[in-house]
């Protein structure tokens, strides 16, 4: 396999904020949000990130809600399963780890720093927080997807990896466009890549996603200098503008006719799992 040519695409369905009022067809319950990444894995999306709701279907980290969407997920799909640990704000880190840690999944989420969110609060990933993390996940075989959100978490990933709590080929997951955040332009994706580069050389993977607006002109550049990308109604409920997109199989579409048109073609699962060296594969998986 020639990496180069692959792009991983990930998916993220449902996200913490986005309600029925906002848009009709956001998957919410673990029901809908399995069925949902089971057609984007079946449109050819190579990782699903997984969010859950609470019964009230606000942001949560509900252990058995996590339980439920896996299982229906696995049941019917080999896609590579993402699982957050920052579903809600002001949990203990226990809560934010269980069900990475019970679950196994392949991938989880590691937000590299703390931030304020949304002009509003707190976004909190102390420094005891992203040790217990590290080594947690380490432990579990769990892939960190490490989210960035401004350059002092790129620097927080290379002071764990050289401290020994982080080993492996990171991967990055660029996030521009969130209030708090560096804004999503090209520009500030470049130099978060040139960060990466300049000290990590090619001993890295990185993918990258726009917030809103910024979300198609961020896929594009970064689909144009080789990264992997992530779409879906976490970060843009949108297909263009003025206009919703009535499942999230759209943005899986899009990006696949897309990469068919600069000669690159999108992972599947099983590629996703040997580019990124996945240990927690699952026994339905080839
Ligand atoms: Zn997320």
């Amino acid at each position: 396999m020639d990496e180069s040519s692959k792009v991983i695409l990930t998916v993220a369905c449902t996200g913490a904020w986005p309600q029925k009022s906002d848009t009709p067809y956001v998957p919410l319950s673990p029901q809908e949000e399995a069925d949902e990444i089971v057609r984007c894995g079946d449109a050819g999306a190579s990782i699903a990130h997984i969010h859950v709701r609470d019964d009230a279907f606000k942001a949560s980290m509900d252990f058995d809600k996590f339980a439920e969407t896996v299982r229906l997920v696995r049941a019917r799909s080999n896609i590579v399963l993402n699982l957050t640990t920052s579903g809600g704000l002001g949990l203990s880190d226990e809560v934010r780890m269980k069900p990475f840690q019970e679950l196994r999944p392949e991938m989880a989420s590691f937000d590299a720093g703390t931030m304020n969110w949304a002009h509003t609060t707190i976004f909190e990933n102390s420094p005891r927080f992203l040790e217990k993390l590290a080594n947690s996940m380490s432990e579990c075989n769990v892939k960190p997807e490490f989210e960035i959100f401004d350059p002092g978490m790129i620097y927080n990933v290379l002071h764990y990896m050289k401290k020994g709590l982080i080993t492996g080929r990171p991967h990055f997951q660029f996030v521009l466009g969130a209030p708090g955040g560096m804004t999503a332009e090209v520009k500030n994706m470049m130099f978060l890549l040139d960060i990466c580069k300049d000290n990590l050389g090619t001993n890295f993977t990185w993918s990258a996603l726009g917030i809103g607006r910024g979300h198609l002109p961020i896929i594009y550049a970064a689909l144009a200098m080789g990264g992997h990308v992530r779409v879906g109604m976490e970060d843009n409920i949108f297909y263009r503008k003025g206009q919703l997109a009535k499942s999230n199989v759209e943005f899986v579409d899009r990006v696949k006719r897309t990469v068919a048109e600069i000669d690159r073609t999108v992972a599947t699962p099983d590629e996703t799992r040997k580019i990124l060296g996945l240990k927690n594969v699952p026994a339905t998986a080839a």
